[in-house]
């Protein structure tokens, strides 16, 4: 799961990280209330309005609406403040990031101008090879950090931290020389990434991203960006982050089908696939893949769904604009057959069936299942095999 910039903020405040002083607003009134706020705290006129989406490169992205405004502003004044959010409000703000159709702001950060001295780059992520959350900085902050890992990787700078004693102080030191930092400035910035890496663990997180990471005039250390991504399996223990989810932000299909309990996931081939179990689900991708043809999702029902819960998915599924056929391939264990059929009859009388759809059953009450496919009348095709199916369904949608 994912979460907005001021969330992440307001998360790394509480946990003794620094960041600059911020307010979210939800209109432009708000907006200059809260720059107002700002202006008479800091005793500087300058704010930034920074809009708030699931993506990054806000400062280089355009509004279509308003081809001259970035999606971070810096203004001078709370009547400014004002202005610069009625434009982003509702608009639709391109990046590299978002694809061509951009993303609509509908909230803002607003947030004090800080004085920049330097901007490097901190993230901490899991390294599944060892096992361990690594520790990623470089000087090269501010920019794409994908261009600097492809063209300088040697500018990055990783370390792997033993789970057993978490990031020690000794090693955040050598981060903060490896930045080319010392003095008062070093020691700030060591203390930042100890409280930032226990910040990772605390939270559950699986990617915890500052670029900048601010090093001001002053020679203070400062969260100027921040991108939270949660493992969503350790959610059920963090119900107030689970709280900050965003809907407007997430795919309508994933989102449907997490109501339903059901794993779906979109990608951006031809073929959607209901399967039941993670292993199937792989293996019925790859063989798709193999015979020549791209999944355009896979929806896994699970274990014991219900009539109810398949019907959901089979509906989940026909939604893709992209789908030009459907594989049912089901191992009935814990799920039998015949639900699976009923579940998949019951979804195609309600929204019909506009492309084909191959099924091949196997386990638990096959022959109930087959029988009430075979009896439905629609336009099913069965399959014997795993193989078969996958070739009679890439043919028929070549
Ligand atoms: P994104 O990564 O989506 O482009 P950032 O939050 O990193 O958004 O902001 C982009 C750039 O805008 C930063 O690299 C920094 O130069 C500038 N910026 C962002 N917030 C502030 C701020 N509070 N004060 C001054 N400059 C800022
Ligand atoms: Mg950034």
């Amino acid at each position: 799961m994912k979460i907005h910039e001021y969330q992440a903020k307001e998360l790394l405040r509480d946990a003794g990280v620094p960041v600059p002083l911020s307010q979210v607003a939800f209109s432009a009134e708000e907006a200059r209330v809260a720059a107002a706020k700002l202006i008479d705290e800091t005793d500087s006129e300058v704010v930034v309005v920074k809009s708030q989406i699931h993506a990054g490169g806000r400062g280089k992205g355009r509004f279509k609406e308003h081809p001259e405004l970035g999606g971070v502003k810096v203004v001078k004044g709370a009547g400014a403040a004002k202005e610069t959010a009625e434009k982003m409000f509702g608009s639709t703000l391109v990046t590299i990031q978002t694809g061509p159709e951009g993303k609509v702001v509908n909230r803002l950060l607003i947030e004090q101008g800080m004085d920049i001295k330097q901007e490097l780059y901190l993230a901490a992520t899991l390294d599944r090879d060892t096992g361990r959350v690594t520790i990623m900085a470089s000087t090269e902050g501010g920019m794409d950090i994908e261009e600097v890992a492809e063209s300088h990787p040697e500018k990055i700078f990783r370390r792997s931290v033993d789970p057993a004693f978490g990031l020690q102080g000794f090693e955040a030191r050598e981060i903060a020389y490896k930045l080319g930092l010392d003095g008062k400035t070093a020691r700030k910035m060591a203390s930042f990434l100890v409280k930032f890496y226990d910040a990772y663990v605390k939270y559950d997180c699986s990617l915890l991203e500052i670029n900048p990471l601010l090093i001001t005039g002053a020679g203070d250390v400062y969260a100027l960006d921040a991108k939270a991504t949660f493992d969503d399996n350790a959610l059920f223990r963090h119900k107030h982050i689970e709280a900050l989810r965003d809907e407007d932000e997430e795919d309508p299909a994933e989102l449907e089908a997490k109501n339903w309990d059901l794993s779906y996931v979109a990608l951006d081939g031809t073929i959607g696939c209901m399967v039941n179990g993670a292993g199937l689900a792989m293996a019925t991708m790859d063989i798709i893949k193999y015979f020549g043809a791209e999944p355009a999702n896979f929806l896994d029902v699970g274990g014991g769904a219900t009539e109810e819960r398949v019907t959901a998915a089979f509906k989940i599924i026909s939604k893709d604009p992209n789908l030009k056929g459907i594989l049912v391939n089901i191992f009935g264990g814990i799920m039998k057959c015949d639900t699976i059929a009923k579940g998949v009859i019951g979804a195609v009388k309600e929204v019909g069936l506009e492309v084909p759809l191959v099924v091949r059953l196997e386990g638990t009450n096959v022959d109930l299942g087959k029988k009430l496919l075979g009896e439905s009348g629609l336009k099913i095709t069965a399959a014997g095999s795993l193989r078969e199916a996958a070739q009679k369904i890439v043919e028929m949608t070549k």
